[in-house]
């Protein structure tokens, strides 16, 4: 397994990390598998969408305040209630297919680490699985 740190920007940031993900799959010599990148978190998830208009992660990012707002009469004492529930939201982990040794990406989509308390340093986890 390969790890890489993530610094947010703010309580909700969308990080993109292709680029990351990428460089450790090279590093490992994965030309044709699958990789998962794993968030270990329980404020922040990974997703993939639309990288290239900044507009799509900002209306996430009002989507998902609208349906859980930061304040909400939860019962959490820590008062991050809401940043649980948007990173069961979007997920802990997401799979994508190496393939010519690179990641298997749409045109438009890129890998999104999702901040839902920050800012804070994050951590990526990434493992390659090789085929054959
Ligand atoms: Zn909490």
């Amino acid at each position: 397994m390969k790890n890489f740190s993530v610094q947010t920007r703010s309580r909700t940031d969308f990080v993109k990390i292709d680029h990351q993900v990428a460089e450790l799959i090279a590093d490992e010599g994965i030309a044709e598998g699958v990789v998962t990148v794993f968030i270990p978190h329980t404020t922040a998830g990974v997703t993939i969408n639309e990288n290239a208009d900044p507009d799509v992660t900002a209306d996430m990012e009002l989507v998902l305040d609208r349906v859980v707002p930061w304040e909400g009469g939860y019962r959490h004492l820590e008062g991050n209630t809401a940043a649980h529930v948007k990173a069961s939201m979007v997920g802990s982990s997401v799979q994508v297919i190496v393939s010519g040794g690179k990641l298997m990406l749409g045109t438009w989509q890129s890998l999104y680490f999702c901040e839902f308390d920050g800012p804070r340093t994050r951590q990526v986890w990434v493992k390659g699985i090789a085929e054959g």
